[in-house]
């Protein structure tokens, strides 16, 4: 036989079996991931992918039943395997058939802090001008019940939410007496720096079971840089604040978030210390967000995408290590994407939905009276864009709010299935589309995905998440726990 030809077995198909649909990408210089629609996935080499896909695989090799039990291939005998993806397929999008859940309620755009990177505007303590008045709370609470969603979330947001704590309260208790009738599953949280805490508010949050989202951006000179306050005293205030709503509320009623800065990328592995050291079982980081105010600061604050994706997994590596000491430490957008490839549930977070979540899964209620599609779309009006508005309490029923134009428009032009460069990524399973974020920086909701910081973002956790656990197996172990 010439040299130029395979033995002649090469070119025989197994025929015996089908391919099911699949994406694929390079993981390394000679592995393939292999994902398919139900977020399962694979890595193989470049010649078992080759063997997989000329049908060439035996039913005795151990990667033939691998594919076929993670839906890849299916043979004569799995009767049911297409109906089986379906099921799969069809708890992943499960999260589209309760609609939106999460209701936000800007109760105030006053704040006692001037962060640098805050996306809203500051007014000062005193201008009562940008408080939420009871009659927009009452319309946001009428659209809250339309939701057909049987689980409701309601977040208050500011500015500094708590200085106009007499708004969460009313609207906490006018919510929980119109719910006597419907019985709702429904969840408070309060979104504040915990400066203005007071015993009354505590005892508030008892006795209604409100949970505190808080932000922690890491060592005391650093976080009182990145939230400048008139005392210097916003670290101080915070820790503090964090003990009295433990203490009072319980040792799990308080999370916290970082925002990541300039100057946040020095510190790495100080920024886990301190929240291990605050006792918080979890970090969620945060890169600046390229709307309102965090704009116009961009030149001080900012940086380049590749910058915050070091720092990121800077920060991993240094989880994993605690992890692998015994401790357990969780770091929250890390887990996020994992529950979407590791399990077959979906996660329910905004910028990871397919379409968009904006207005479908969130919906703001800003202290003006207009309606948002999501808080990106709120901090993006500040800055006068007002591309997402959906409406306003006072003037639009539900149903007009539901069907403007420019969320049916955004929901149909966001499902990453046809979408420009998602539609054969292989990390679509595990992504999202973020058209806030692809208008304000592109121009345009879809978004080029060559040249998207989200995109770019996305794509190199995923990679780098699937690389620990294929060269780790005890790396898989830490993440499974996360979950
Ligand atoms: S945004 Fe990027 S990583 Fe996400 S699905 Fe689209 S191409 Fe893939």
């Amino acid at each position: 036989m010439s040299g130029k030809f395979k033995a002649f077995e090469a070119y025989q198909q197994n025929s015996s079996y089908n391919l099911l649909p699949f994406r694929f990408i390079t993981l390394d210089t000679h592995r393939y991931i292999l994902t398919n629609i139900a977020g399962e996935y694979i890595v193989v080499s470049k010649n078992e992918l080759q063997d997989f896909t000329r049908k060439q695989l035996t039913s005795q090799n151990p990667l033939y039943n691998e594919l076929k039990s993670r839906h890849f291939l299916y043979d004569e005998e799995s009767d049911i395997a297409l109906e089986l993806l379906a099921i799969k397929y069809r708890t992943k999008q499960s999260y589209l058939v309760n609609f939106t859940g999460l209701h936000i309620f800007v109760v105030t755009l006053r704040c006692d802090h001037s962060c640098p990177y805050c996306q809203v505007s500051r007014q000062s303590e005193d201008k009562t001008a940008f408080d939420m008045t009871g009659e927009m709370a009452d319309k946001g609470i009428d659209i809250l019940f339309q939701s057909p969603s049987h689980t409701l979330k309601v977040e208050f947001q500011g500015g500094e939410s708590l200085l106009n704590f007499e708004l969460i309260k009313y609207i906490v208790e006018q919510v929980e007496t119109r719910n006597q009738a419907v019985g709702k599953d429904i969840e408070f949280v309060i979104a504040t720096n915990l400066s203005p805490l007071t015993d009354e508010i505590l005892d508030f949050c008892l006795e209604h079971r409100i949970f505190i989202s808080t932000s922690l951006d890491g060592l005391e000179e650093l976080h009182n840089k990145n939230r400048p306050k008139r005392a210097n005293d916003s670290y101080a205030r915070l820790i503090s604040g964090v003990e009295r709503v433990r203490s009072k509320l319980g040792p799990h009623s308080v999370s916290a978030l970082m925002t990541t800065t300039r100057e946040s990328l020095k510190y790495p592995r100080e920024i886990v210390d301190e929240y291990l050291r605050q006792g918080f079982k979890s970090i969620f980081l945060r890169s600046i967000s390229p709307y309102g105010f965090a704009v116009k600061t961009a030149s001080s604050t900012g940086y380049q995408m590749k910058e915050w994706l070091d720092f990121y997994k800077e920060v991993l590596t240094y989880i994993l290590e605690i992890n692998r000491a015994g401790v357990y430490f969780v770091e929250e957008y890390t887990a996020l994407i994992l529950k979407k490839m590791l399990t077959p549930y979906p996660t329910g977070y905004v910028d990871l939905q397919s379409p968009s979540g904006i207005g479908i899964s969130v919906i703001v209620f800003n202290y003006d009276s207009d309606v948002y599609a999501s808080d990106e779309s709120r901090m993006l009006a500040e800055m006068n864009d007002k591309t997402f508005r959906l409406g306003n309490l006072l003037t639009n029923s539900y149903q007009q709010i539901f069907t403007s134009d420019i969320l049916l428009d955004t929901i149909y032009e966001t499902m990453l299935e046809g979408m420009p460069g998602c539609t054969d990524c292989a990390f679509l399973p595990y992504c999202g589309s973020d058209p806030v974020y692809h208008h304000s920086t592109q121009g345009d909701t879809i978004g080029h995905k060559p040249t998207s910081g989200f995109c770019q973002k996305n794509m190199s956790i995923m990679k780098y998440l699937i690389k620990l656990m294929e060269d780790e197996p005890k790396v898989r172990q830490i993440f499974e726990s996360w979950l």
